[in-house]
């Protein structure tokens, strides 16, 4: 951390000390710190059973344990299972768009909590939590990377070990909000490698890759071919948000 970000924080903190605390969605005044107006929580869906066994994409009645989605009977993705706390639409948009781009980073604890409880088998199998990374462009104008600070979060919360520099995103790829899926699949393809100084430390090992929201699968199914290929035993995923078409 740079003098500049570390007295960045300082201040952030005693500025916290005097103002009173925001919805991490719309800004109104709340009572706690890193926490919604009950308007703005009321409008979040989160994911209960039952679900894609797979995906975790929800389903509208119980098709029975071990149940898989269209999608994931068709083809299975690179990934082991995938779960996330809520969908993203209308209700959580501003949510996650705070975090991402507004320095809203109070709520990553409440995140945290909201990962484990919605990913808690996958966080418990885990031997390693490693964040989507960012390309270092990226980094540079957005300062953070919102997946680096979940899984750091959820690491803390739950004492499994992060690797926050896992992953390499060596390829800038241009944004791909109005692409479909392969689209996007090409877009990142050979985008992502493992760090060379981490090459050797994911064989025979359980990952859970940590995003900010899924949409199609390609971002995070390009990642999890990538520790897959490296010699993962399995790579699990666990986001925020996740779209549902
Ligand atoms: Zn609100
Ligand atoms: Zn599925």
């Amino acid at each position: 951390m740079s003098g500049v970000t570390a007295l960045g924080g300082i201040l952030r903190h005693a500025l916290d000390l005097l103002l009173p605390p925001l919805c991490l969605s719309c800004g109104a005044i709340v009572g706690e710190t890193g926490s919604l107006c009950p308007a703005c929580w009321a409008k979040i869906a989160f994911f209960a059973p039952p679900a894609c066994a797979t995906c975790g994409l929800p389903f509208e009645l119980d098709a029975g344990p071990g149940a898989l989605c269209a999608a994931c009977a068709a083809g299975p993705p690179p990934f082991r299972r995938a779960r996330a706390v809520f969908r993203y639409d209308e209700g959580s948009r501003s949510l996650v768009l705070r975090f991402k781009h507004a320095d809203r980073l109070e709520g990553a604890p409440a995140f945290a909590r909201w990962m484990l409880r919605a990913g808690s088998e996958l966080v418990a199998e885990a031997d390693l939590i490693a964040p989507v990374p960012l390309h270092r462009r990226r980094l540079w104008s957005r300062r953070y990377n919102q997946a680096a600070v979940l899984a750091l979060a959820l690491g803390k919360l739950s004492g499994a070990r992060v690797e926050p520099a896992l992953l390499e995103r060596h390829r800038a790829t241009p944004a791909m909000g109005h692409m479909g899926r392969q689209e996007r699949e090409r877009n990142v393809r050979g985008a992502f490698r493992l760090a060379p100084s981490k090459a050797t430390q994911v064989k025979g090992k359980t990952v859970l890759l940590i995003d900010d929201v899924l949409t199609t699968g390609a971002t995070i199914g390009a990642c999890a071919t990538v520790l897959v290929r490296a010699g993962a035993t399995a790579v699990d995923v666990l986001t925020l948000g996740r779209v549902v078409r």
